[in-house]
C-alpha cells in the first residue's frame, strides 16, 4: 500500500512527498480510506504511529478542492491591520483538540507542511500566554484550528473571536489525556458549545487506551457507524 494509491489531490500527494513519508504507517493505511469515505473514527494510537498525518492527510485532502465553497470570506492576510481594521471572527472548518501545547505546535507544524499551497490556513492556541496575539493570529484567517481545550474554551466563551459554525471536522487526539486530566467538561463544551451544527461534522477521537470516559464521549457525540481502529 502506497500514498499514490490512496486517491489524493495532487497537491496532497506532492505535500506527502515532500514531507519525506514513502510508506504509509499502519494507522494511515487504515485511517485514511475511513476518513475519506465519510466515516466517523476513533482509533487507538501511540504517540510515534504517524496518528497526525493519519487524520491530517485524508481531512485536509477533502478539503482542498472545496476550501473556497466552506471557508468563510476574510481579509488579505498581507495587508489587513490587526487592531486597526475591524475585527473578524475565526471560523475554522477543522478543530483538533489536544492536552498539551507541546503536542499542538507539533501537530499545527504537521498542518502547515500539508496546508502548502493549498488555501487553507492552520493556526494555534494553547493557554499558559497571553491572548491578544494568538487573537491577531486568528484574525489573519484560521481554516485549521489547532488548539488545547481549556485556551479553546475561552475562546468559545467570546463568539466574537471565535465561533465554530462552519467546522466540518473535530479531532480529539490524546482523549484519555485529557480525560484523566479532568478537561472532560470543557471536551463536552468544545463538542456541543460552539454554535456548531452537529450534524454536519464528522469526528475523530484518538486515545492511546479507551477508559469509561472515553468510550461515553465517543457514544455521545459520534456517529453510530464510526469505524473502530487499532
Ligand atoms: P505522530 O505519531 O503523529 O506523532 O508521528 C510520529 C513521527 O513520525 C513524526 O515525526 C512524523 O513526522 C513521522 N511520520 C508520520 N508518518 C510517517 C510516514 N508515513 N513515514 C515516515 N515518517 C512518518
Amino acid at each position: 500500500s502506497k500514498f499514490e494509491d490512496a486517491g489524493l489531490h495532487p497537491v496532497m500527494l506532492r505535500n506527502v512527498e515532500l514531507s519525506g513519508y514513502k510508506i504509509p504507517t499502519p494507522i494511515q493505511r487504515y485511517c485514511i480510506p475511513a476518513i475519506n469515505m465519510g466515516y466517523d473514527v476513533i482509533a487507538v494510537a501511540q504517540t510515534g504511529s504517524g496518528k497526525t498525518a493519519a487524520y491530517l492527510i485524508p481531512i485536509l485532502n477533502k478539503l482542498m478542492g472545496k476550501a473556497k465553497k466552506l471557508a468563510a470570506p476574510r481579509p488579505n492576510p498581507v495587508t489587513y491591520r490587526p487592531g486597526i481594521d475591524a475585527p473578524v471572527r475565526a471560523e475554522p472548518l477543522v478543530v483538533i483538540v489536544c492536552p498539551s501545547r507541546e503536542l499542538a505546535v507539533q501537530i499545527f507544524n504537521e498542518a502547515r507542511k500539508f496546508c502548502y499551497r493549498t488555501m487553507l490556513r492552520p493556526c494555534v492556541v494553547y493557554g499558559g500566554g497571553p491572548m491578544h496575539d494568538q487573537v491577531d493570529q486568528l484574525q489573519k484567517g484560521c481554516d485549521i484550528l489547532v488548539a488545547s481545550p481549556g485556551r479553546l474554551v475561552d475562546f468559545i466563551e467570546r463568539p466574537h473571536l471565535l465561533t465554530l459554525r462552519r467546522v466540518r471536522y473535530m479531532v480529539i487526539d490524546e482523549a484519555d489525556e485529557m480525560l484523566e486530566t479532568a478537561w472532560s467538561d470543557e471536551l463536552n463544551k468544545i463538542m456541543t458549545g460552539g454554535e456548531q451544527e452537529e450534524g454536519n461534522i464528522k469526528y475523530m477521537l484518538f486515545s492511546a487506551t479507551f477508559p469509561k470516559e472515553a468510550r461515553d464521549l465517543a457514544a455521545t457525540h459520534l456517529a453510530e457507524n464510526y469505524v473502530r481502529l487499532r
